[in-house]
């Protein structure tokens, strides 16, 4: 059967159930047949009988329906029969792309697709009556009405799904980020830290430093906590921007950062120290309230070389101890001296 025929007929089809409603005409197999042949123009007696009744407004009731049907159609089954059977295919085409499209293998719509298939098989082994054939189509209707309709609610149960998964993936991504990272500064958190050290600790030459802003309790009390938020920032950037030599810098906790430095000397990590020191002096934050800006900022490091039989442990403890005693000199600068 041409692919043009399928079409046409199903078009036909299309055309056919509006006008059952219009006219208010039951949808019953001889209601069909009667408009279907109308809307295709397969009778021109039919067509001119109806356009005459359309044009001095008679209403094609339900029973003008059955006398134009009896006159005209009756006798004519089996071509009707056979445009039917067209549109019927042309039906089952629609379906099974519309399942296609919404990807489902339901069995309900399994179900549905091989009861129309049988029921078309019927119609052309037995040779069913045009009634028969209308039923069948009327069924088909129904079904695809219901199709659409679970087909809307799979559709949008699926793109809830796939919304939520993307949400659950966001969420994932972001915990994942937050486990490793520091949301204000984002630099490396301490757990991120703790890791990095643990595994560099492992490979000979492992140097830390330390930082800790001098008198940021004063920015805050000062300046607000807003101010005192952008100076950590302005810090992280500078640390991170005078890394080198495969150094890395974490926020340690509240306004204390630490770099790890591998694979270097203990003067190499005192030599970073010392280059980060200079520039968090230089640090300068606007304030947007008053204009003015914020200078004067300044950190105290303590630095330290892992030896042999120290832990991780012990390397922090040896680092915060030249920390406490930068402080103690007077703060703003590193130790021990060399
Ligand atoms: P010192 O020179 O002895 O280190 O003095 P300090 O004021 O820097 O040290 P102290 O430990 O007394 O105060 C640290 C302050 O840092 C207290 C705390 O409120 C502040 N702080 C910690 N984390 C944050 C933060 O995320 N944002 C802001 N704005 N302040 C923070
Ligand atoms: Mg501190
Ligand atoms: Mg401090």
């Amino acid at each position: 059967m041409a692919d043009n025929n399928i079409e046409a007929s199903f078009a036909t089809l299309k055309q056919t159930i509006p006008l059952l409603l219009k006219h208010k005409v039951s949808a019953v197999p001889t209601n069909y047949a009667l408009w279907y042949t109308y809307v295709s123009n397969e009778s021109p007696e039919l067509t001119s009988a109806v356009d005459n009744l359309i044009e001095n407004k008679v209403q094609v009731s339900e029973i003008k329906s059955k006398e134009l049907y009896r006159s005209y159609l009756a006798e004519k089954e089996e071509v009707s029969a056979w445009e039917l059977r067209q549109s019927v295919e042309a039906m089952l085409i629609q379906l099974s792309q519309s399942l296609q499209d919404t990807r489902s293998d339901t069995s309900t719509f399994k179900q549905t697709m091989d009861n129309c298939v049988d029921d078309l098989a019927k119609v052309e082994k037995e040779g069913l009556s045009i009634e028969e054939v209308m039923a069948l189509v009327r069924n088909l209707v129904k079904d695809t009405q219901n199709i659409r309709r679970s087909a809307i609610s799979f559709n949008s149960a699926l793109s809830d799904a796939h919304k939520e998964i993307e949400a659950l993936r966001g969420q994932l991504e972001k915990s994942q980020q937050d486990a490793l990272y520091d949301a204000l500064t984002g630099l490396c958190n301490r757990r991120y830290f703790d890791e990095e050290l643990a595994t560099q600790s492992l490979q000979p030459g492992l140097c830390l430093i330390i930082v800790d802003l001098d008198y940021f309790k004063k920015i805050n009390d000062e300046y607000g906590h807003v101010m005192g938020d952008l100076v950590l920032k302005a810090t992280a950037k500078k640390l991170q921007s005078t890394c080198r030599d495969g150094a890395q810098a974490f926020r340690f906790g509240g306004e204390e950062f630490a770099i790890i430095v591998p694979n270097s000397k203990f003067a190499t990590a005192r030599s970073i120290a010392e280059t980060m020191r200079k520039a968090i002096e230089k640090i300068g934050v606007k304030d947007k309230r008053s204009g003015e800006i914020l200078g004067d900022i300044s950190a105290s490091m303590g630095v330290a070389e892992l030896h042999k039989g120290m832990n991780p442990l012990a390397l922090i403890e040896e680092a915060d101890k030249q920390l406490y005693k930068a402080k103690n000199l007077g703060r703003n600068r590193v130790m021990p001296m060399a």
